[in-house]
C-alpha cells in the first residue's frame, strides 16, 4: 500500500501515514508531535499529476509543482502580485 510521507513540522524528520490517513492529523513517531497529514503525496498543486519519479519543486510550504507548472505559478504569482497561499484543489471544483 502506498504511504504519504511528510516532514514533522516539530523535528523535521520525515515521517509516513498511510494514505487511508490523508487530511487526518497523526503523531509523529519520532517527537510525538501532531503532524497534519496531506491529501495527496506528491501530486502537483497546479496540473494535479503524480510527480513522484519525476522532477518536481517543493514550494516553502510543502507543496509540490512539477517544474513546468512552478514557472507558471511563480508568473501568476508575479502578474496578481499576491503571494502563492496554499489551497487544496478538488478535481470537481472550478477551474483555477
Ligand atoms: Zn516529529
Ligand atoms: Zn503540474
Amino acid at each position: 500500500m502506498q504511504q504519504l510521507t511528510m516532514i514533522c513540522p516539530h523535528c523535521q524528520k520525515l515521517v509516513t501515514a498511510p494514505r487511508a490517513a490523508a487530511g487526518a492529523k497523526g503523531k509523529c513517531v519520532f517527537c510525538g508531535g501532531v503532524v497534519e497529514v496531506p491529501f495527496r503525496a506528491k501530486n502537483c498543486k497546479v496540473c494535479g499529476k503524480d510527480t513522484a519519479g519525476s522532477p518536481r519543486i517543493k514550494d516553502p510550504q510543502g507543496s509540490y509543482y512539477c517544474v513546468p507548472c512552478y514557472e507558471i505559478a511563480k508568473s501568476r504569482a508575479l502578474n496578481a502580485a499576491t503571494p502563492i497561499v496554499p489551497q487544496v484543489y478538488f478535481p470537481d471544483g472550478e477551474g483555477g
